[in-house]
């Protein structure tokens, strides 16, 4: 099936209106992507009618918003096919979901000496927990090289794993470069070693259809917002075993079986992990999320956003003197670039003028612009609701960039 893009559009309230008199067109959705109607009905709902604190009231308001939050955690649960609803805890998003295992994971399980594999295409929010890590438990970080196309090495990635390896942490997909990482591979590898696999999913789920059982991957890691949800959000998934002999991550409220001045204990799985008031309505607001990608369909998504895809890489041969950073194969629409002789934060002051939203800098990604040896990029990132019209305005407006510099 094909999607009706003109119509899905008009899901999006955000994306009509002129910016600098133009129609917007909004292409930074690996920052963040607009939300549907339902999503933003679904908030406003819950705070006019639902808000409650849940898990400890006795009083029908409170029952019904545990079991709104509860049921969501199902919800999550088969869109990413987790065994049991326990695996899934709700976070403030993938930073925090990997600062959670980093912190709580290295405890346990990471000695002096031991070492903890990423790849050089990480995310800070795929470095820093586990730099912070390594310090504190005395071990090393190594990192898996990429080539040129911004595609990993997988023979080096094959050598890297040895018997002190304790976790490999890896992006499912690139947020500056759009390279989707071959997972199942990097997993299955690991596994062959028995190193848990950490997937960072913040810039998959919007993309393509993720099954963890599937995979088999430890922990997988995403962002409500990067997928038409509320910000404040996210999700981590992990494997039982794993999060039963982690220790908590945060104390507080909700996390506890009993306390007393001399000691603690706490609660079961996914409580143990959700200290504090949970974020009840974002949470709800996620559900509508999935439920409105499940109604999109992903194999639908994936046509449309492949399409745009090809598209905008033909178009872009045209313009003289760009450079596309990040050209593997196997990518999402994201197109990180450069002009030769053009500042990126120029070229996006211009596109701004021109009513469309792009990124300029290094995207969270320092070490992946250090690799390159160039400061940053431009970033032009789509999602399901864009356009061939809005990529000919984009391609229009770098021609224009172009010309005013010659
Ligand atoms: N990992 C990747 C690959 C990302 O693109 C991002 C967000 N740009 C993050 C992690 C962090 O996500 P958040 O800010 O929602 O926690």
């Amino acid at each position: 099936m094909s999607l009706n893009i003109q119509e899905l559009r008009e899901e999006f309230p955000l994306l009509h209106q002129e910016i600098n008199k133009k129609p917007l067109v909004y292409f930074d959705n690996a920052a963040t992507t607009q939300k549907p109607t339902v999503v933003i009905d679904r908030l406003n709902e819950y705070y006019k009618n639902e808000n409650c604190n849940i898990h400890r009231g006795d009083y029908h308001l409170s029952r019904q918003a545990t079991k709104a939050y509860e049921n969501t955690r199902k919800t999550v649960q088969s869109f990413i096919n987790a065994r049991h609803s326990h695996e899934i805890i709700f976070t403030r998003g993938t930073t925090e979901a990997i600062n959670l295992v980093a912190s709580s994971f290295s405890k346990k399980f990471i000695a002096k000496d031991d070492e903890v594999l990423i790849s050089t295409m990480e995310h800070h929010s795929n470095i820093v927990p586990w730099q912070l890590a390594c310090e504190e438990r005395g071990a090393h970080l190594k990192v898996i090289p990429i080539d040129q196309n911004g595609d990993l090495i997988m023979d080096e990635y094959y050598k890297m794993l040895n018997e002190k390896t304790r976790i490999v942490a890896i992006t499912h997909v690139s947020n500056s470069l759009g390279t989707i990482n071959p997972i199942q591979q990097i997993i299955d590898a690991a596994h062959k070693k028995n190193i848990p696999v950490l997937i960072d999913g913040a810039q998959a789920m919007p993309h393509l259809k993720v099954d963890v059982s599937e995979l088999d991957c430890d922990f997988y890691c995403f962002s409500g917002h990067k997928m038409y949800g509320p910000m404040g959000v996210g999700v981590l998934f992990g494997k039982e075993e794993w999060l039963e002999q982690m220790p908590p991550y945060q104390g507080g409220g909700e996390m506890i079986s009993e306390v007393t001045f001399a000691k603690t204990t706490f609660n079961e799985l996914p409580f143990k992990f959700e200290a504090g008031t949970p974020n009840v309505g974002d949470v709800l607001g996620l559900e509508k999320a999935v439920t409105f990608l499940s109604s999109l369909g992903y194999e639908n998504i994936q046509k449309h956003e492949d399409e745009i895809l090809q598209y905008t890489i033909e178009q872009m041969k045209s313009i003289d003197k760009i450079k596309l950073i990040g050209t593997g194969n196997n990518k999402t629409a994201v197109f990180s670039f450069l002009f030769e002789d053009i500042h990126p934060y120029d070229t996006g002051v211009i596109l701004d003028k021109m009513g469309i939203a792009v990124r300029t800098g290094h995207h969270c990604t320092q070490p992946l612009m250090d690799f390159f040896q160039i400061p940053g990029t431009v970033r032009a990132s789509m999602a399901v609701y864009n356009t061939k019209e809005e990529i000919d305005r984009f391609i229009d407006g770098l021609n224009m960039v172009r010309k005013m510099f010659g």
